[in-house]
């Protein structure tokens, strides 16, 4: 089937009438597909005024919402993943459409978002405060949770779905409603799953637009960052994007959650069971075209086993199927546009003048149509150098060398990034070392896995230029609610704190 009509289809049985939408006149982007390079077709979108206007839309769903019962409000995110259930393959028709993802990881994308709503479902059970001893008699101190307010939710074209959902799974249980600045690349994802959430949000009772959608680009986004209305501002993104964003929303002291670029790593030690870091290696790294956050950039691996492990990821990459991603088989997709293959391009030329050596891997490979694809690279690095140190969004791998364990771990968190990270060892004590205080300074610390394909049990994010935010598991769900800290005096004195006594 053709790739227009497979959206269509997919955005038809979401719920979106597109064509019907665009006829009512006003803004659009048009959409594209990284698979075959074409134009599709025109999809509503957003300037500034919309943006706020969909602000204060979201603040009064807002108001309602936050006096609704948190299991009520988990209703709303059960029957979502229901929904989401229902509708797996015609997202992941849109996300492999436009982001040019293999089926598998696709249906992976969606699946994680029907996760998080399980886990968002048993959250709203479970959003609880401390009681604390007071130190004054006849009192009792304690903390309530309660929602904050809009949360914005800026979300790049990698994680079409599912970035978007890890917030507003949580944001919607905690009370709180969304506006989805959506990429501008990724239209099409973001319109079906705004459709099945509103379906969902009909069927419940619940209040319209507890998500109203947006897509436009950085200038429509521009309220988001200033409107007082909109508390939490969380944005994934590059570095680039959350350098403008983050000043912006803290000279209004509103509260950030970023979730920037990565440049995550694996160490392999002299006892690493290379089987299993082969395997773990060749998927972060040239899964998903290395257009994942989390995807593998750079291996440091001991000098004795620098020659075996080069040689043996050089024989998978070379039998890597690159090619349709809707075609059985195919482990690599297409890059995302022209200007991610100049940019891998532009970094193996550097790599080169940097004295490194391109083993295999880097050229464009003929598929369909316009699309960039690409044999993932794996190039050899003699040092550390400034490209190294930064985050090139396509499938290159770099490979170091070292010598002892401590150089590993000081190249290792040698970059400006820490978002994951991981160690193939088989030595205990080195995989300690690893997780200990002085190890990988990331927010995800694996061991004898790679580094990508994170559960959403966990807290998502990492430390430096990654930004610092947390999402989805763990207690990620403070970032979406305010924390008041109650005093209650329930003696017929006023005893001070401190023994403090005022007159
Ligand atoms: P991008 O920075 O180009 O765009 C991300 C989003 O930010 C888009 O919606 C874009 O419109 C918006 N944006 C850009 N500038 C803005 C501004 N000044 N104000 C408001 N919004 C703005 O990123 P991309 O190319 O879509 O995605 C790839 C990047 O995202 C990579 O760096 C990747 O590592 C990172 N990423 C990080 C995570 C994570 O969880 N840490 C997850 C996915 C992607």
């Amino acid at each position: 089937m053709e790739l227009a009509e497979r959206a269509r289809a997919a955005l038809k049985r979401c719920g979106v009438d597109l064509p019907a939408a665009v006829l009512s006149g006003g803004r659009t982007v048009l959409a594209r597909t990284p698979v075959t390079g074409e134009e599709l077709f025109p999809v509503p979108a957003a300037d500034a005024a919309a943006v706020t206007d969909a602000i204060g839309k979201a603040h009064e769903a807002f108001l309602t919402w936050r006096t609704v019962p948190a299991p009520v409000r988990g209703a709303l995110v059960k029957r979502f993943g229901e929904l989401l259930t229902e509708h797996k393959a015609d997202l992941a028709d849109l996300v492999g459409v436009e982001v040019g993802k293999i089926r598998s990881e696709a249906l992976g994308e969606i699946q994680e978002m029907v996760d998080i709503c399980d886990y968002a479902v048993g959250l709203s059970r479970q959003l609880q405060g401390r009681t604390m001893p007071s130190e004054r008699p006849g009192h009792r101190l304690m903390e309530t949770w309660h929602p904050i307010g809009v949360v914005a939710v800026i979300s790049a074209f990698n994680f079409p779905a599912a970035v978007w959902s890890w917030n507003t799974a949580l944001a919607l249980v905690c009370g709180n409603s969304v506006v989805w600045k959506a990429s501008e690349l990724t239209p099409l994802t973001s319109h079906a799953c705004s459709a099945l959430l509103a379906r969902a949000a009909a069927e419940c009772g619940a209040p319209e637009n507890l998500n109203v959608l947006v897509v436009g680009d950085a200038e429509a986004a521009a309220p988001l960052l200033d409107d007082r209305r909109v508390p939490v501002v969380s944005a994934t993104g590059s570095e680039r994007m959350g350098g403008e964003v983050a000043p912006r929303v803290a000279a209004r002291f509103g509260r950030l959650i970023l979730e920037l670029g990565g440049n995550n790593a694996a160490i392999v030690t002299p006892s690493a069971d290379l089987d299993l870091a082969v395997r773990g290696i060749v998927f972060a790294a040239a899964g998903t075209a290395g257009q994942r956050c989390t995807t593998m950039r750079r291996v440091i691996v001991h000098e004795s086993r620098a020659e075996e492990l080069v040689s043996r990821i050089a024989a998978v990459y070379a039998r890597l199927p690159v090619g349709d991603p809707f075609a059985e088989g195919t482990l690599v997709g297409p890059l995302i546009s022209a200007s991610a293959f100049t940019s891998m391009q532009d970094a193996l030329s550097a790599a080169a003048a940097d004295g490194g050596t391109v083993v295999t891997g880097g050229e464009r490979v003929d598929v369909v149509g316009d699309g960039y694809y690409v044999r993932p690279a794996l190039v050899r690095m003699p040092a550390q150098t400034a490209l190294v140190q930064r985050e090139t969004f396509a499938p290159i791998l770099y490979v170091l060398t070292y010598n002892t364990f401590e150089e590993a771990v000081a190249l290792h968190n040698g970059v400006p990034q820490g978002l994951s990270s991981s160690i193939f060892t088989t030595d205990q004590r080195e995989a300690e070392q690893f997780l200990a205080a002085d190890g990988s300074d990331c927010g995800i610390v694996n061991v004898n896995i790679g580094t990508s394909g994170a559960e959403i049990g966990g807290a998502f994010g990492g430390e430096k230029n990654t930004g610092g935010g947390r999402e989805s598991g763990s207690d990620a769900w403070r970032g979406y609610m305010r924390r008041a800290t109650n005093t209650v005096n329930y003696s017929r004195e006023l005893p001070l704190a401190q023994g403090v006594n005022f007159g």
